[in-house]
């Protein structure tokens, strides 16, 4: 039986609001699913969307509200001068920091996200990239960073900058003792990275737990990479259709 459903295409917008709405709904459900898969730690971890009219401006979770609550109406809008523009919650200082300066040094990138997330964090305290271990870590292979200086909370915005110039071209960084960092060209790809790369800390640590892993070798997790690399938005799009489901009222105005 032929289904009725529209397959999914990445969305044009011809009206700045409509984008907009758009991006808030994906940015309120990639919260949800970080709730969900369990990447918060307090009041920590933060997923920023670029407004597409204001274009140093960005969307934001509100500190202090659980990744499990936030909805499209919670959402904190931040100037570059980290001032909450819009909504009535304040704003994490190093979402701020972090985010406002990887915003600034990459055009391309829509949304960036942070978190505290339990196998992203303990993989960092190991200061080594990924290796290709396995198909869905090749999306990282030669596309992540390590940042080996940990300095405290991020309070300051040179650490902001030195975070958006180690991360470079890349999509993901590796915090040392802190956690991931993934970038994208819309809120569904960040996210995508997010999950997929503490998936990949995960097996990597679980792999060197049980003996001694076996890395794809160069040419094949290029190939792989070149494959699976660029996947992002479509493998977010069943988890965001999920969370909708599951918790309609996320998409609130
Ligand atoms: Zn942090």
């Amino acid at each position: 039986m032929a289904s009725d459903r529209t397959p999914h295409a990445i969305p044009r917008f011809e009206r700045v609001e409509d984008e907009r709405r758009h991006r808030k709904q994906r940015l309120a459900a990639a919260l949800r699913l970080f709730g969900q898969f369990g990447f918060d730690e307090g009041a920590a971890g933060h997923i920023t969307a670029r407004d597409p009219g204001l274009l140093d401006h960005f969307w934001v979770n509100p500190l202090g509200m659980s990744f499990k609550q936030v909805s499209v109406k919670d959402l904190i809008l931040v100037n570059e001068q980290g001032e909450v523009v819009e909504g009535n919650w304040p704003v994490n200082a190093a979402a701020f920091v972090i985010h406002s300066q990887i915003h600034a040094a990459r055009p391309d990138v829509v949304a960036a996200a942070h978190s505290h997330s339990m196998y992203g964090k303990a993989w960092s305290i190991l200061r080594r990239p990924l290796d290709p271990l396995t198909q869905d870590a090749c999306a990282f292979y030669g596309d992540h960073v390590v940042f080996a200086d940990y300095t405290g909370v991020v309070l300051d915005v040179e650490e902001g900058k030195r975070i958006a110039h180690a991360l470079g071209d890349c999509k993901a960084a590796i915090l040392s003792n802190h956690g991931l960092l993934t970038v994208g060209r819309s809120v569904d790809e960040a996210a995508w990275w997010f999950i997929s790369m503490e998936h990949s800390c995960q097996a990597q640590l679980l792999a060197e737990a049980a003996g001694t892993p076996v890395l794809i070798d160069r040419e094949q997790a290029e190939k792989t990479a070149r494959q699976v690399g660029g996947s992002g938005w479509l493998s977010f799009q069943p988890l965001y259709d999920w969370i909708v489901e599951l918790q309609p009222e996320l998409l609130d105005e």
